[in-house]
């Protein structure tokens, strides 16, 4: 991600402040009003509180919106979650439920589920549906963030 400013803004993981860090230190950062860790290896949930806030920050964040009763949502779930171990810091990774948080899914027409949709800027710049393998979700990440 060679195109990130320096530093940049992130929000946090656990409290959404925003915060400044340099990007070789980012990985390791922590939250100056918190200081959780400002990467966790694991996404984020997004509310209606957090969502703009990480979604207009530096960082491309890309969500998985998913709900409770979908199959290929949960066997989307471990992947997901291994894919913010690879693809932190360069992305956050977050995950909207579509029941709960059903204003934000209909914002960006989310009709079939699992989508994933990466976001940079506040804006949508990617996305894709259905299930999908670890690598090629990584892959198809780094591509579109890139
Ligand atoms: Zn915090």
């Amino acid at each position: 991600m060679s195109d990130l400013p320096d530093p940049l803004t992130l929000a946090c993981p656990v409290c959404a402040t925003r915060n400044r860090v340099e990007r070789a230190r980012m990985a390791e950062g922590r939250c100056g009003k918190c200081r959780s860790a400002l990467f966790e290896g694991r996404p984020v949930v997004l509310t209606a509180e957090n969502f703009g806030k990480h979604a207009g920050s530096d960082l491309p964040l890309l969500v998985d919106f998913w709900a409770e009763w979908c199959g290929p949502c949960r066997q989307m779930a471990p992947v997901f979650e291994a894919a913010a171990g690879a693809l932190e810091p360069d992305f956050r990774l977050g995950k909207l439920d579509t029941e709960a948080e059903a204003a934000i899914a209909a914002r960006y027409a989310v009709q079939a589920i699992p989508t994933m949709i990466l976001f940079r800027n506040g804006r949508e710049i990617a996305r894709t549906m259905g299930a999908m393998p670890l690598q090629a979700l990584v892959s198809w990440a780094r591509q579109a963030g890139g």
